[in-house]
């Protein structure tokens, strides 16, 4: 009201800007959905232990949203007042032709309807596409990589090889993109390399985050066989490296610590012993178009199927809005589940990471 009365702007424009500006996704928990990851592809070019079978099975290319289809979708999200995507997968960037949606998503930076449009990566394809990416307004990437050993890299991606992803990015911070390293802590393996990792990071200027492996898909071993809780990393890194606390927030889950020898950041992502999904501004779509409104639970729309049955973009706005209000309250596997804790049975791949 006092807006209406000090702006001496026609009402109407007033009004106009404000419905702009409100996030028009809320669910019944209050929590606004600003944020979408979409996953364009289920398949990657590499198999971690933790997220994929060695053999998997993926979605019939028929069953895959076209890139026009994916640019469709997000344009409706942010029509909805979605103001940052995500692109995951899978890998984005062995999706191929993937850098035409970027370039199409990048006009929704232009126009400022998008605050942001980022990608996670596994890095192998960032040193061809880097520079293409920095060119479409992309200023930021999450570049997964848990270990500097070339041999244990290899023993946990199965196909990866670690140079490839050093190569990407260095081409990445040439580009000018902020590089943040995301790392899965895993029992018998992060006490080994979080150091170094840390130490690397934060010697170029990158933030470094660890995060809790997630009983998520049909993965061989035990997940009980790698997790480590991110307590006990903290406490096995204080034996290395001086970590205080910081108040410093990013607008995702991490809690950061400052570590005195490196002047860096390193954050701790902890969803099986912490619970953060109170400030869950998300939701996140696979390649398919189906839309999942927990990474942990089932609930999900096939928002892929309406889009192919109608050109009434309106259409598919009303479904979202009907799904978001069956946005759960959080994910199932919490701390007193620790033990025999209850996941996803998709893999992260598809949900998109
Ligand atoms: N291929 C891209 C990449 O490697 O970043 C994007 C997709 S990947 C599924 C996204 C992130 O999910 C990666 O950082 C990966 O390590 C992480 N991830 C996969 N499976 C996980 C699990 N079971 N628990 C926790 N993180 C997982």
């Amino acid at each position: 009201m006092t807006t209406l009365l000090l702006d001496r702007r026609p009402a109407t424009e007033v009004i106009a800007e404000a419905s702009a500006t409100t996030p028009r996704l809320v669910d019944p928990f209050g929590r606004a959905i600003t944020y979408v990851r979409l996953s364009v592809t289920d398949r990657c070019n590499f198999r971690c232990v933790y997220c994929m079978a060695e053999k998997m099975t993926f979605l019939p290319h028929a069953k895959v949203l076209r890139l026009e289809e994916l640019d469709r979708l997000c344009s409706i999200f942010v029509g909805l007042g979605v103001k940052k995507i995500r692109l995951t997968g899978g890998e984005p960037l062995v999706r191929r032709g993937v850098m035409n949606l970027v370039q199409s998503l990048s006009r929704r930076l232009r126009s400022h309807e998008l605050d942001e449009l980022t990608l996670t990566t596994n890095g192998s394809q960032l040193a061809r596409y880097a520079d293409e990416l920095a060119a479409c307004g992309v200023k930021r990437v999450n570049v997964s990589l848990d270990t500097l050993d070339a041999a244990t890299f290899a023993a946990i991606s199965r196909h990866g090889a670690l140079s490839d992803v050093l190569a990407g990015v260095e081409a990445a911070d040439r580009a000018g993109l902020k590089v943040k390293i995301n790392a899965v802590a895993q029992k018998g393996i992060t006490e080994d390399c979080a150091v170094s990792l840390i130490r690397w990071a934060h010697g170029r200027g990158f933030d470094l985050t660890f995060i809790e492996v997630m009983p998520l898909g049909d993965v061989e071993g035990a997940w009980s066989q790698r997790f480590m809780p991110l307590a006990e990393l903290r406490a096995n890194l204080s034996r290395h490296l001086s970590l205080l606390p910081t108040p410093y927030r990013s607008s995702g889950p991490a809690r950061y610590w400052h570590v005195e020898e490196t002047g860096g950041r390193v954050g701790f992502i902890a969803p099986m012993t912490h619970s953060f999904c109170e400030s869950c501004n998300r939701v996140r779509i696979a390649c398919s178009g189906r839309m999942y409104l927990c990474l942990g639970q089932e609930a999900a729309v096939d928002l892929g199927k309406v889009l192919r049955a109608t050109d009434d973009d309106n259409e598919v706005a009303e479904t979202i809005r009907v799904a978001v209000a069956l946005k759960p309250k959080g994910h199932a596997f919490g701390a007193s589940e620790a033990s025999a804790p209850r996941g996803a049975a998709r893999s992260i791949s598809v949900t998109g990471g």
